[in-house]
Order: C-alpha cells, then sequence, then structure tokens
C-alpha cells in the first residue's frame, strides 16, 4: 500500500481522535485535519486529500450536506468518503450511501477497523482510478478507430469509385483495342485477298510475256516487252502498297545478303541516265571516297529507297541537274557508315509540307506532275531507312531544288571486287531447252484457275516434262495416286480442297515421300509460306511466276540439269559479222550514255551501209529494246 496516502479527517473536535491520528501516522499515512464542513469545502484543492474520514455530526454544516457539495464538485467528486458517526440508524447510514459516500465507520472508532477500511477503500479507489483511466484511454481508442474507419470507409468508397472507373476506361480501351485489331486485320486480309487476286491475272500476262520473250522465233519483241514493262510496273505498284501495310502492321523484315556495292550503283545510275537524258537533264553521280565492294545488307530494299529518291529528283525537275552523291566512313574493319544524298535543281518542296510528304498519299504542288505516283513511296522509303537504322533528312526551296540525305551503317565484307557480275552476264546469255533424261520425268500442275494450269504446262511441256493437270487438292489425291508424279506444282487457295491440306494428305503416305511438291502461291505474307513449308511442301514460289527462277527451284528440288541452248550463241558469233573496232568503240560510247534511242539510230545507220551485219545488229537491238544496258555494254566490250 502507499505509505504517503493524504488521510483527511474531518471532525469538530478531533482532539477524541488523537489515537487514531497517532496510529495512521505510524501507518504512514500523511494525516490532514479539517475542523469544519466549510473549511473542507473552500480548502479541498490545497489538501488534495486521497480519502476522507467526514464526521456527520457537525455544526453549522454537518457531514451530509460536506459530502454532497464534495460530490458535486469536479475537482473532488472521486475521492472517497468515509462516514464517521456515533449515530447507528440505518436510515442515516443509507442516506450516506445516497449522497456518495463508500462506508460507515461508528465511533468510538476501532483503529484496526479504520486502518483496514481506509487500504480497502484506497485500493479500490486506486483501481477504479485505473478502471476509469483504462476506459477513457479504450473510449479514446475506439473515437479513433471510428474515425478511421470513417476516413477508410470514405477512402474506400473514392477507391472503389475509382476502380469502378478504371474499370470501365479499360474495358472501353480494350474494347476500342479489340475494334481496332480487328479493323487491322480486316484490312490487311482485304490488302493479302486484294494482292492475291491482283496477282493472279498478272501471274498470266507476265508468265506469256516471259514464254514470248524467250521465243526465238519471234523476231520484234518490242511489243512484248512493252506488256512486260507494264505488267511489271502493276506488280510494283500492288507490291508498294502491300509494302506499306506490312510495315504499318509491323509485319515487314529486312533481309540481308552479300552484295556487290559497285555493281548495284552502277545498275542505278545506269536506269536514271537514260531517264535524265530524255528529260535533258544532268544526271552527277559523285561518290566522294572509295567505296567497298561486297557488303552485307538488304539489297532490294536499299534499291527500293533509292529508286524512290532519284526517281522523284528526275520527275520534279524540269531543267538543271540531279546530283547523286554517296560517301563512306569505315568504323571498324568490317563495319561502315555510309551516306546517300540526291540534290535536285528542281521545282522544290513548300515549307509547309515538308513534313507531309512523308505521310502516305500526300502529294504537294504541281498536280500536273503528279500522274505517275502514287504519294507511297517516300512514306514507304522513310520507314526502310529507319528500319536500316537511319534517318531520312530533307531541305528544299520552292523553284530553287531538293536535297534528300540519309546515312546508314553497312557491314563491310570485302575490299576485293566480286567477280559476280560476269557470271550473272553468262547465265542470262544460256536459255534452258530441256534437262537430262534418264527415265520419264511426271509433273502433276495443281491450280483452280485454267489460265495458270496452261501456263505452267506450256513452260514444262517445252522442256520434255510429262505433265497432268488438277483442278483442286481433291483432284490432286486422285491424280497423284493415278499418275505417280515426280513433282507436284501445288496452288494454295482453291476450292473444294486446298493445297496446304492436299499436301497434308500426300505426306501422310510413305509412297509419296520423294515427290518434290512445289508451293506457287500469290500469298505474300511470310507466315503463310511458312504454313506450306509446315505441311510438307518442298519450297515456295511467289505468283506471278517468274521463269528462271521456277526453273532454278524446280532443279534444285528435283536434282534436274537442264540443258541449255549454247549452240545458238555460239554459231551466231562465228557466223557473225563484225564492223570495225572504231564502229564497235563508237557503239560501246553510245551504250554507256544509257540512250537507247541514240543507240537505236546508230545501228539502223550502220545497218544501212552494210546489209551483212544484220545478225549482229539484231543482236544489239534485243538488248538494247529490252533496256539490258549491262549485257549491252558487255556483249560490245567482248566481241
Ligand atoms: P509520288 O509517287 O507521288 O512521287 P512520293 O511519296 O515519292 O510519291 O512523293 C510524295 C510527294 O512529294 C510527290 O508527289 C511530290 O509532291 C513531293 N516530292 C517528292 N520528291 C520531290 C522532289 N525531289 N522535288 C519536289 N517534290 C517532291
Amino acid at each position: 500500500m502507499n505509505n504517503k496516502h493524504r488521510v483527511l479527517i474531518v471532525d469538530d473536535n478531533p482532539d477524541n481522535l488523537s489515537v487514531l491520528f497517532d496510529s495512521l501516522r505510524q501507518s504512514n499515512f500523511k494525516v490532514l485535519i479539517a475542523e469544519s464542513g466549510e473549511v473542507v469545502i473552500k480548502r479541498i484543492k490545497y489538501l488534495k486529500p486521497d480519502i476522507i474520514l467526514l464526521d456527520i455530526m457537525m455544526p453549522e454544516m454537518d457531514g451530509f450536506e460536506t459530502c454532497r457539495r464534495l460530490k458535486a464538485n469536479s475537482e473532488s467528486k472521486n475521492i472517497p468518503i468515509i462516514f464517521m458517526s456515533a449515530l447507528t440508524d440505518t436510515v442515516d447510514k443509507v442516506k450516506g450511501f445516497e449522497l456518495g459516500a463508500v462506508d460507515y465507520i461508528t465511533k468510538p472508532v476501532q483503529v484496526e477497523e479504520v486502518l483496514a477500511r481506509l487500504n480497502t477503500h484506497l485500493t479500490i479507489n486506486n483501481l477504479q482510478l485505473q478502471l476509469n483511466q483504462q476506459n477513457a484511454q479504450l473510449k479514446q481508442e475506439i473515437n479513433k478507430r471510428i474515425i478511421a474507419e470513417n476516413h477508410l470507409s470514405k477512402q474506400n468508397k473514392r477507391l472503389k469509385y475509382e476502380v469502378t472507373q478504371r474499370e470501365l476506361i479499360e474495358e472501353k480501351l480494350q474494347q476500342s483495342k479489340e475494334l481496332a485489331e480487328s479493323a487491322n486485320r480486316a484490312k490487311s486480309t482485304f490488302l493479302a485477298n486484294m494482292s492475291h487476286e491482283l496477282r493472279t491475272p498478272l501471274n498470266g500476262i507476265l508468265g506469256y510475256s516471259q514464254i514470248l520473250n524467250r521465243d526465238e522465233t519471234i523476231a520484234d519483241k518490242q511489243g512484248i516487252q512493252i506488256i512486260q514493262r507494264c505488267g511489271e510496273h502493276l506488280l510494283t505498284l500492288i507490291n508498294d502498297i502491300l509494302d506499306l501495310s506490312k510495315i504499318e502492321a509491323g509485319k515487314l523484315e529486312l533481309t540481308t545478303m552479300d552484295f556487290n556495292l559497285s555493281v548495284f550503283l552502277n545498275d542505278i545510275i545506269e536506269i536514271f541516265k537514260m531517264r535524265a537524258e530524255q528529260k535533258a537533264i544532268k544526271l552527277i553521280y559523285d561518290h566522294l571516297s572509295k567505296l567497298p565492294t561486297v557488303v552485307h545488307g538488304d539489297e532490294k530494299r536499299l534499291r527500293q529507297i533509292l529508286l524512290n529518291l532519284l526517281s522523284n529528283a528526275i520527275k520534279f525537275t524540269p531543267k538543271g541537274q540531279v546530283t547523286f552523291k554517296i560517301n563512306y566512313h569505315s568504323q571498324t574493319s568490317d563495319l561502315g557508315i555510309i551516306s546517300f544524298e540526291i540534290e535536285d535543281s528542281g521545282i522544290g518542296i513548300d515549307a509547309d509540307h515538308l513534313e507531309k510528304i512523308f505521310s502516305p498519299f500526300q502529294q504537294v504542288g504541281d498536280q500536273s506532275l503528279q500522274t505517275e505516283g502514287t504519294g507511297l513511296g517516300l512514306a514507304i522509303t522513310k520507314k526502310l531507312i529507319e528500319m536500316m537504322g537511319g534517318k531520312i533528312q530533307l531541305e528544299s526551296k520552292i523553284g530553287i531544288g531538293s536535297r534528300f540525305w540519309f546515312t546508314i551503317p553497312l557491314t563491310v565484307i570485302s575490299e576485293k571486287p566480286a567477280e559476280e557480275q560476269t557470271t550473272t552476264i553468262q547465265a542470262t546469255e544460256k536459255t534452258i531447252i530441256g534437262f537430262e533424261k534418264s527415265e520419264e520425268f511426271r509433273i502433276l500442275v495443281v491450280d483452280d484457275k485454267w489460265e495458270n494450269r496452261v501456263l505452267l504446262t506450256k513452260i514444262l511441256v517445252d522442256l520434255g516434262f510429262e505433265v497432268l493437270e488438277a483442278e483442286n487438292g481433291e483432284d490432286a489425291l486422285i491424280k497423284t495416286e493415278e499418275f505417280k508424279p515426280n513433282a507436284i506444282i501445288m496452288d494454295l487457295k482453291m476450292p473444294v480442297m486446298d493445297g496446304l491440306e492436299a499436301t497434308k494428305h500426300i505426306r501422310e503416305n510413305s509412297d509419296f515421300d520423294d515427290i518434290a511438291i512445289i508451293a506457287a502461291s500469290a500469298n505474300v505474307f511470310d507466315y503463310q509460306q511458312q504454313q506450306a513449308m509446315d505441311v510438307g511442301c518442298n519450297v515456295c514460289i511467289k505468283k506471278p511466276i517468274n521463269i528462271d527462277e521456277f526453273l532454278a527451284k524446280l532443279a534444285e528440288h528435283c536434282k534436274i540439269k537442264w540443258t541449255y541452248n549454247t549452240t545458238t550463241t555460239a554459231t551466231t558469233t562465228e557466223e557473225m559479222i563484225l564492223p570495225s573496232v572504231e564502229q564497235i568503240q563508237e557503239l560501246l560510247n553510245i551504250a554507256k550514255t544509257g540512250n537507247i534511242r541514240a543507240f537505236l539510230k546508230q545501228t539502223e545507220m550502220l545497218l544501212e551501209k552494210e546489209s551483212n551485219l544484220k545478225p549482229f545488229v539484231e543482236k544489239l537491238n534485243k538488248f538494247a529494246k529490252g533496256f539490258q544496258i549491262n549485257e549491252l555494254k558487255h556483249f560490245l566490250e567482248h566481241t
């Protein structure tokens, strides 16, 4: 028990209680004395007792009134009060308890009893205080929690609202994304279908123009060559549109290979020299540094870029010149940076349109010059350059001219001149006329389109193959069993049963393991060709069919050895009467300018003077009319 507890004894006659005082002091209580109720009420806040022993019978203010006032005062209401009185009447005791007293002691007091009661009530009071304190803390805690919960619930409500909003937005986004994706898929499917449909008739046009072009019995091939060139132009347009949609869908990939850079550049220059001459503008070719010979990159796409920029430069330049500059810096032994610049003194582009012309289908300025273009060239060019790791830049002034330039990294394979060019020329000189037969070689041509079947049949029958046609996959399965072909040329898109399905069935039968299946498809996406390979096709060829490429693939997969029309060239050369060295030199000089019209005029004059040069002139004119400038130069140089 706490020895420092303060006991206030309120009694009008304290002398009677001296024994109690002494005992309390001995028990380590601090004893305070007040002789009237008024004194207690007045001084209570200084006395600060822990417990009060209160006499009832006092003059002026008795114990009951004192107790009532103490309990009414917030400062003293919690102090336990024990009444002391000689009264034994129960009514008084009850009154005392009703007023808030905790106990009652009868006088004369017994010291031990008082001590025991004091200690008990102090302990109870102490516990009560602790309890009150804990209760207050608990209440505080509960209040805090209620506030926190309210806060949390508000936040939750907001959060739920936000979550619902976000979910709504996400749902909307997802819907828009799905809509955009399905629109994109629809666009891709539309383009693929359209391209397929356009390629199919082109297969007939280009295929037959190739067959007729190879026909030695036809002397004047100009008309055929025009059909071929127009067909090829149409094919380029289809490819352009498709390229752009592939780029936009992220489906275009670069195909890199080693190629001879100087041959590549010379070929490009040759094409444009002629166009520049026709417009009476100068084409200046400037390579500012030594170029590597063989590099690694996407030759086809680089050609596409340069052809676009150079043809625009010539198209939009009515007079003056077009300058084609190339600069090369080697970075390491096998990596270099090559920059291309195409500058013209043409009509120029308005400052407001400098950005716009790189967007698809944008044509600006004089509409009379736009007849040839599609407005796709620069959009494709820009994207291709970016795919190669470069960036196209443009500077232009109306009436002064334009300058386009870009830089791309290229891997250098060799500094030494490559031999390829000569090989290519020799190859084009030879015509396949058949194959080395040990036994019959049977080919099944499967295509739902009559004109496609006839085209392939003609090519193959002329070369000595035995050919059977099938109209669809199902027909092909029956004919494969009967005809037992060595090779099948399989169209992919067909009614009844498509080429993929038919190939799958054929590959399920091990008797047909040795049949080479060549997929011929007007489908343009790589994945479609991959599907053909996955079901068991040996190789894929694209429609419109390039005959040389087709025959090369056929030979590779069927182990065929071609026989060539080598004798024709040899005999002609032997029998050919040649003009003088000076005349040949003169022809060569004109050939180098690329001016076909001037060249044909010159050969005409030559023939007028010396008619025995006819076979020689015919040979030259064949190259010239086919715009085969390189072959023409090669022939003249080696005659
Ligand atoms: P197009 O097939 O119409 O030439 P491009 O995308 O190649 O399409 O070019 C878009 C447009 O940019 C052209 O129609 C022309 O208005 C403008 N343009 C491109 N190159 C030049 C240039 N060298 N000089 C002037 N205008 C040009």
